[in-house]
């Protein structure tokens, strides 16, 4: 038995490595090709979270692929309790698109614990924004920023760890 459960979206653009993310916190792994289910992905993983001194147990809802926001994909922001935004650091667009993937969060779920990601910084010699800028955004929007590789599994347990302790306190 779970002391604590949260339903946790990963939203952002295309590419940025949402399912890559997903998998490599529920199940340890990465890899470069995988078939990609159309639709959405549903995974969880229990983790013992020490400042809580709980076990939680993380929902994990995957809309990659359908990115594009309708009917279907705002079931699934249903009952989210946490959130992860996500861009990648070699992806201008993506970057330029987290303000929108907030209000959509907001308009859906309203308050909840969001976390700014900026993924794949092993391609910081392709980086399309400065430091300044990344950091800058993260404080405009009231988002803690954390810099990740999903690929060599940097910071990623930490995103979560961070959402469960800020829904702790909302
Ligand atoms: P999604 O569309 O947002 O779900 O993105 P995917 O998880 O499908 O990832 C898109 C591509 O980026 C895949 O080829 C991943 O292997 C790759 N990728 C994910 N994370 C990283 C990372 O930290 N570094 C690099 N270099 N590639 C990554």
């Amino acid at each position: 038995d779970f002391d604590r459960e949260i339903k946790v979206l990963v939203v952002g653009d295309g590419g940025v490595g949402k399912t890559s993310m997903i998998r490599r916190f529920c199940k340890g792994m990465f890899t470069d090709e995988y078939k990609k289910t159309i639709g959405v992905d549903f995974m969880e993983k229990p983790l013992f979270v020490d400042k809580l001194g709980e076990e939680v147990r993380f929902m994990l809802w995957d809309t990659a692929g359908q990115e594009e926001f309708n009917s279907i994909t705002r079931v699934y922001y249903r009952g989210a309790g946490a959130a992860v935004i996500a861009f990648a650091t070699n992806d201008r667009a993506s970057f330029d698109a987290v303000a929108s993937w907030k209000d959509k969060i907001e308009a859906e779920c309203g308050e909840v614990a969001i976390a700014l990601v900026q993924n794949k910084v092993d391609l910081v010699h392709q980086s399309a924004m400065t430091a300044e800028e990344v950091e800058g955004l993260a404080r405009k929007l009231g988002c803690k920023l954390y810099r990740t590789c999903v690929k060599e599994d940097i910071n990623v347990t930490e995103v979560f760890v961070y959402l469960a302790e800020l829904h702790d306190k909302k």
